[in-house]
């Protein structure tokens, strides 16, 4: 059996951060605001992912108001959510990530974010695609308050682990 999952995330920039997206600093003159480390590709992936398996949300699973999470490493969290998945018997096949944000390009970085969420997601790079387009200038993106990102994952049944 196949599931597929929807993930969505927004976050606002903010000059004193940096720009962490799929777990990849990129040069920026600002980052993403947020309790964790605002990486939004992580955020959307694992939502998908969540989503996929029927297992709720980030949000409930590393709540904001808990300090533990407080600066967190977005592909730690990623990592929780691989594991929970597994554990209920779930198999990550694929995602498919759009980032839409005015700047930066983002084109350039691509391939490591690909790498960098395959290794973490444990599984092959051509499994991972992340797109990146602009907002045509429009809205929020458009004005580059922030960034949004989309994410599908598909997932199937396999035996959990031990
Ligand atoms: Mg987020």
């Amino acid at each position: 059996m196949m599931r597929v999952g929807i993930g969505y995330d927004s976050h606002r920039f903010a000059s004193d951060r940096p720009l962490i997206l799929g777990g990849v600093t990129i040069p920026h003159s600002a980052g993403l605001t947020g309790h964790s480390d605002a990486d939004a590709v992580a955020h959307a992936v694992a939502d998908a992912m969540l989503g996929a398996a029927a297992l709720g949300d980030i949000g409930r699973l590393f709540p904001d108001t808990d300090p533990t999470y407080q600066g967190a490493d977005s592909m730690m969290l990623l990592a929780a959510v691989r594991d929970r998945l597994r554990v209920n018997g779930w198999r990550l096949q694929q995602v498919d990530v759009t980032v839409v944000a005015e700047a930066p390009k983002l084109a350039p970085h691509v391939g490591v974010m690909q790498a960098r969420l395959a290794d973490v997601l444990d599984v092959t790079a051509d499994s991972v695609s992340i797109k990146a387009k602009t907002n045509e200038r429009m809205g929020f993106i458009g004005r580059g308050e922030g960034i949004a990102v989309m994410a599908v994952a598909t997932i199937v049944a396999a035996a959990p682990p031990g």
